[in-house]
């Protein structure tokens, strides 16, 4: 078949052929626009041969174009119709070889891999590999604090997710967005916004807009030594976001007098707001904190 499963017409043809209805409960909607689906390959940088695990093919309309943009595709999914239909309908052969060659499906919650062991010796991850998904909305932060946490060797993380939450990692000072969220992740990974993506581009429509955000590894780490600690401090502060960051530390610092001495040595203003705060910022009142 010529016609790109992630084209509107395919997509319609494979619903009708397996009688088949998106699972909402699965964050299930199909990418139906094959200029963002090439637009997610290439913010991924797929290169031939690359090692790639995929969470959720859905119906393969993104796997089907990171393989023939020459990757290896481990890919976790739970639909158990799925396998069938992505076995059906992903080309039968890519570059010459058979698709199991370049494609592995394991039928597991991503949330519960065992990377080294689901991959087998069909990827070697003491090499690089880069993890690309149209993330289930639902399970969006879950899921990236899972795969920082995880011994993977990733070069990056390649993620479509809601637009308003791909604004949150992304996020600058003094912006809405900015929060401890953003902190959390910024504090851990590079950011890069890559591209928004209407609700028009998916079968079924979302209610909201979507965005692909980029994850790198930071070339240089933040000198945090108690992750923990750091993003309780960055809640903390953010409690109450319009008040001031001294009235938020009172939980920290009760006595007003000591507090203000203990912003002011940070060389902060008192009439600072936690949002004015950078990130490194965030690292030297943490440690301050955790120092007293
Ligand atoms: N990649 C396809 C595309 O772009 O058209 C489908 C993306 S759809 C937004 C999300 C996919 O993730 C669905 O196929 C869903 O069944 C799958 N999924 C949901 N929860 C999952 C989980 N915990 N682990 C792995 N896959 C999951």
């Amino acid at each position: 078949n010529n016609i790109a499963i992630g084209s509107p017409v395919r997509t319609q043809a494979i619903i009708n052929r397996y009688f088949m209805h998106a699972k909402k409960n699965l964050g299930q909607n199909f990418l139906v626009d094959l200029n963002t689906i090439k637009a997610i390959v290439q913010a991924a940088d797929i290169q031939k041969d690359d090692q790639v695990i995929e969470i959720g093919p859905g119906i393969g309309s993104l796997t089907e174009q990171l393989l023939l943009a020459g990757a290896k595709v481990l890919a976790y999914e739970v639909d158990q119709d799925l396998p069938e239909i992505l076995h059906n309908e992903l080309p039968q052969t890519i570059g010459g070889q058979a698709l199991d060659q370049r494609f592995k499906l394991v039928m597991k919650d991503v949330l519960k891999a065992n990377f080294q062991e689901d991959a087998g010796n069909f990827l070697d991850l003491n090499n690089p590999v880069k993890i690309v998904a149209n993330l289930p909305y639902y399970i969006t932060t879950p899921i990236i604090f899972d795969l920082i946490k995880s011994d993977l060797n990733f070069v990056s993380l390649t993620l479509m997710m809601q637009k308003e939450v791909a604004q949150r990692l992304s996020a600058k000072p003094k912006t809405k967005a900015y929060g401890p969220l953003t902190l959390a992740v910024q504090s851990r990974m590079h950011v890069n916004f890559d591209l928004e993506v209407m609700h028009t581009s998916f079968m079924p429509q979302p209610k909201v807009d979507s965005a692909v955000v980029t994850l790198t590894p930071l070339t240089q780490k933040p000198d945090i030594d108690d992750y923990q600690f750091f993003d309780h401090v960055v809640k903390i502060a953010f409690a109450q976001r319009r008040k001031t960051l001294s009235n938020n530390l009172k939980t920290f610092i009760s006595d007003k007098n000591e507090r203000e001495q203990f912003i002011t040595n940070l060389g902060l203003d008192l009439k600072v707001r936690p949002e004015e705060l950078t990130l490194n910022q965030f690292v030297s009142l943490a440690k301050a904190l955790k120092a007293r």
